[in-house]
């Protein structure tokens, strides 16, 4: 079979049904026949809106790095967690190792994911560094399963309930825009997956020109 006959079907991720891909309207999704999943969608605004919320999200989570995540008061002795903070504890503990994964994996990662979202999204829309593009596609691919905000998150909220017995928790600026980025970083997942993004970069670019 050649190539181009193979880029014209398609496999629903859930049920694996085969299904031949059709032009779409504007605006229109292609369901799979059997488990009713969105195969693919005509959306040419996409790129645009995946754009938006992946500048909110680096803003929001520059803010949840910046700020108070929460203030502890255990018998009137105050504590304010922010991520300064827990690095230094780390370090003092001499942790070295803990607090290289902390930086990489909360850190690093979703900083480096989000500006090369940032950088992928208006590259395609100017249809230039076609290079550029593909490398970054397989840069995410490789990082994004890395990227673990949430996973600290939900340690966090863990914690926290552990601590409700014995100590006044008040929460910071930092733990609602944890829970924006989260919910943001949801919302870009949704929106645009990596199959979208690599049929993007066909359309844009063509596909053989590998
Ligand atoms: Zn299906």
């Amino acid at each position: 079979m050649k190539n181009s006959e193979l880029d014209n079907l398609i496999i629903c991720h859930k049920c694996h049904t085969l299904h031949e891909k059709v032009p779409l309207k504007e605006g229109a999704e292609a369901h799979c026949s059997k488990c009713d999943i969105v195969l693919y969608k005509n959306d040419k605004y996409v790129l645009d809106r995946t754009l938006a919320l992946v500048i909110t999200a680096f803003i929001s989570l520059i803010v949840a790095f910046e700020f108070t995540i929460i203030t502890i008061n255990i018998n009137g002795l105050e504590q304010s967690l922010n991520l300064t903070s827990l690095f230094i504890v780390v370090l003092e503990n001499k942790q070295y190792i803990v607090g290289i994964m902390l930086l990489f994996l909360i850190v690093i990662f979703p900083f480096v994911i989000l500006i090369s979202m940032f950088f992928l999204i208006i590259y395609m829309k100017m249809g230039k560094a076609e290079y550029l593009v593909r490398r970054i596609l397989i840069l995410l691919a490789h990082i994004r399963p890395w990227s673990m905000v949430d996973i600290f998150f939900i340690s966090l909220l863990v914690a926290m309930v552990k601590l409700f017995d014995v100590a006044q928790i008040e929460l910071g600026v930092s733990f609602a825009a944890f829970i924006l980025t989260l919910f943001l970083d949801a919302i870009i997942t949704k929106n645009i997956s990596f199959y979208e993004l690599w049929e993007h970069h066909d359309k844009i670019y063509g596909a053989n020109n590998a």
